[in-house]
């Protein structure tokens, strides 16, 4: 079977598309990936997303937009997407996951960006073993306990602030002499007597103990290399993004980083009915609100493209 549209993703960018796409009747089959519902569901509350001023939770504004797109027509596989191709002959995309393979005429892609890492030995075996990038996930594991956060923008931030929920102390530990996260933002983790930031520093080791779960994390002073060990229970790592478009081949331009390029603005690739939406497009902004606008972009983009295609 030929689907009109198909959507990858469902951040606010592939939900927001997915009512928009389901609202012209274009029943859209939306691939969730493993993580349903995106960054935002490792989130606790937000705070501006508008529309909610008493804030919303995170996970709870995603049930409520995957609802909405589902009320209008939107179809969920729950597969992970592996490929997207271009049949020569058809032009219609190829669509591979886990489950199979599916074709249709127009492709939104909104699969948003992985938490990164710093690549230091032994860092794979350590996750989830005192190594991780969330703290809405794994906070609460270490109730009592010294821990740090890496990263010093609006991610670390709100991490360092969650985490003193439950730690019994939270250093910052960042690369620089100021942070790049708001102001507010800012003062919110100064003020707090529970985080200490640590300045000019970044981690270099890990150490584990009998068991393979962290004792301490090297330290290496950014101006001077000196090292020195901080005792913590885990590490959360905060230092941003990677866009997840390597699925996409040839069909897409990537900026350095691997953002996807986009024309003049709108949410057209370089290959005409494959759109993009959201941070897997977006070096800049990068917020829930900002990657809806671009959801609701591109599905209005595809619908234009398939009726000139029709
Ligand atoms: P970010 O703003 O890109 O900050 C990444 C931080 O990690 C920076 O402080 C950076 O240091 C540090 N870093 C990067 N690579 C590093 C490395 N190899 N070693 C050590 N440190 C490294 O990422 P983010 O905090 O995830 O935020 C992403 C976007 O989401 C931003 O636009 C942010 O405003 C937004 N956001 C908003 C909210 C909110 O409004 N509630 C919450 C979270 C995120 P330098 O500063 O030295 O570059």
């Amino acid at each position: 079977m030929e689907e009109q549209l198909i959507i990858i993703g469902t951040g606010p960018a592939g939900y927001t598309a997915a009512i928009y796409a389901a609202r012209a009747n274009l029943a859209p089959l939306v691939f969730t990936g493993s993580q349903i519902g995106g960054q935002l569901t490792t989130t606790t509350e937000i705070e501006n997303f508008p529309g909610f001023p008493e804030g919303i939770m995170g996970p709870d504004l995603m049930v409520n937009m995957s609802m909405q797109a589902e009320k209008f027509g939107a179809r969920y596989a729950y597969e992970d997407v592996l490929s997207v191709t271009q049949e020569a002959c058809s032009g219609l995309f190829v669509v591979t996951s886990n489950g199979g393979a599916y074709k249709a005429k127009a492709v939104i892609v909104a699969t948003g960006a992985t938490a990164r890492y710093l690549g230091l030995p032994g860092e794979k075996e350590l996750i989830g073993h005192g190594l991780t990038a969330c703290a809405t996930c794994d906070g609460a594991f270490y109730r009592g306990m010294p821990v740090c956060v890496v990263g010093g923008g609006d991610s670390a931030c709100e991490e360092a602030s969650f985490l003193t929920r439950f730690a019994s102390k939270v250093y910052l530990v960042h690369r620089r002499g100021e942070l790049r996260a708001s102001k507010s933002m800012q003062k919110r983790v100064l003020d707090d007597p529970k985080i200490e930031p640590l300045w000019f520093s970044t981690p270099v080791a890990y150490k584990t103990d009998g068991s393979g779960e962290l004792e301490s994390v090297t330290l290496a002073d950014t101006r001077t290399g000196e090292q020195r060990p901080l005792e913590v229970k885990c590490v959360f790592m905060a230092i941003g993004h990677s866009p997840n478009s390597a699925f996409l081949g040839d069909l897409v331009e990537r900026d350095s980083a691997g953002f996807i390029v986009t024309q003049g603005g709108s949410s057209h690739t370089k290959t005409p009915g494959l759109f993009a939406a959201g941070d897997v497009a977006d070096p800049v902004y990068r917020q829930a609100i900002s990657a809806a606008g671009m959801g609701c972009r591109a599905a209005l983009d595809a619908e234009r493209y398939l009726i000139e295609q029709a």
